[in-house]
């Protein structure tokens, strides 16, 4: 099977509906994908307001016959309450998707927080039920937590054969994500890997312009898609690398080049990781908490502490996700201004030695922290 799995969450749509998927658009994207050799598709209970299983129906299920696509769905766990029964949703699910069975079955999204709720619902031994009776080929869960409860979890339940993963080069070392020790973890209980979020839902397809150019000169043709694809595809024990495609192009050029994947070398992952530096260092405010800023800005905004706050976050939880601690915002905040209460007016501005667009700044604090 080859490495890439198409994530049917990012579909096109049509207006601004999430729910309205151009299935048009996705057929066509679905007949590049086949033709081009590839095969798995991964859909979820929640993608697409509840519609991307139906669109996995039309335009995948019922328009190829069964031999030729894997096809993953995942068990709602969040949506589970006292008295569902589990057997429900998923005969729903193979309803809604138009087939006899999946080939992998997960459950969605496990965190330590939710654990015993899945051992409530009996989650795993529901699994196993459905691997025996044939309409789940094969089973696991996709995991947001750290590598000391993946652990713990696949001690327990060894029963699975593979784990979902958020993997990526950039949050490789990260101490939220914890890619590296996660990917580690799995391996050591001897799972099947799949990659979710190889591209960080996008973020390493735009690089910064000093980690492009360090990655250009290192190989002029490749995308910085296809350097993080490369990299979590060439991981040992990686069976997929699910890359959520919103269009034709994007279906294009992801199986061009996986078509004939080979594993990124040893010096081009070197070279990688240097660019996850410059764009770690890049995404860091460069203040220098000189507090000229300070005085004279009428909404009474702690500029720098919020700027310093903000460096330290991304160091702790990565680039690209809002604050796992707002609670240190809210702390910081009190009595004084939020950066979302800039007024816009420039002064500080004018003034800050360091050129920063500081009104802008605020606006990413903002969101890191408040929203
Ligand atoms: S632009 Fe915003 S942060 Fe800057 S001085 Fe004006 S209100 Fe304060
Ligand atoms: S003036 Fe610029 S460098 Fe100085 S504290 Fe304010 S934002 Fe930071």
């Amino acid at each position: 099977m080859r490495k890439l799995g198409f994530g049917l969450m990012r579909l096109p749509v049509i207006g601004e509906d999430k729910g309205n998927i151009d299935k048009e658009k996705v057929c066509r994207m679905v007949d590049l994908f086949i033709e081009r050799g590839f095969q798995y598709f991964d859909t979820a209970w929640f993608y697409h307001e509840k519609c991307s299983e139906l669109a996995a129906g039309e335009c995948l299920s019922a328009r190829y016959p069964r031999s030729a696509f894997y096809l993953a769905d995942k068990m709602p766990l969040d949506l589970l309450e006292s008295g569902d029964k589990p057997e429900d949703y998923f005969a729903k699910q193979l309803e809604k998707c138009r087939v006899e069975y999946f080939d992998y079955y997960l459950i969605h999204a496990l965190k330590g927080a939710k654990l015993e709720k899945a051992e409530e619902f009996g989650l795993f031994e529901f699994l196993k039920a459905k691997k025996a009776e044939g309409k789940a080929r094969n089973i696991g869960f996709s995991f947001h937590d750290s590598a000391e409860v993946l652990d713990d979890i696949l001690t327990n339940h060894p029963e699975v054969d593979f784990v979902q993963l958020q993997i990526n080069y950039l949050d490789w070392d990260s101490g939220s994500v914890q890619s590296e020790k996660v990917y580690k973890t799995a391996r050591k209980h001897g799972k099947d890997i799949i990659i979710m979020e190889p591209v960080k839902g996008g973020t390493l397809a735009s690089l910064p312009e000093k980690a492009e150019v360090l990655l250009k000169s290192a190989s002029p043709s490749m995308t910085p898609a296809e350097w993080a694809i490369r990299f979590a595809a060439g991981l040992e024990g990686v069976i997929m690398v699910l890359s959520g495609m919103s269009t034709l192009e994007q279906v294009d050029e992801n199986t061009s080049f996986m078509r004939d994947f080979h594993p990124l070398s040893d010096s081009e992952t070197e070279m990688l990781f240097k660019a996850a530096e410059i764009i770690k260092d890049d995404a860091r405010i460069g203040c220098t908490a000189c507090r000229y800023c300070t005085d004279g800005c009428p909404a009474s905004i702690p500029i720098p502490e919020y700027f310093a706050l903000y460096n330290s976050d991304l160091g702790k939880y990565g680039i690209g996700r809002r604050s796992m601690d707002p609670a240190s915002y809210a702390a910081l905040s009190e009595g004084r201004g939020k950066a979302s209460s800039c007024i816009e007016c420039g002064q500080c501005e004018a003034i800050c030695p360091q050129g920063l667009p500081i009104r802008e700044l605020l606006k990413k604090v903002s969101s890191r922290f408040e929203e």
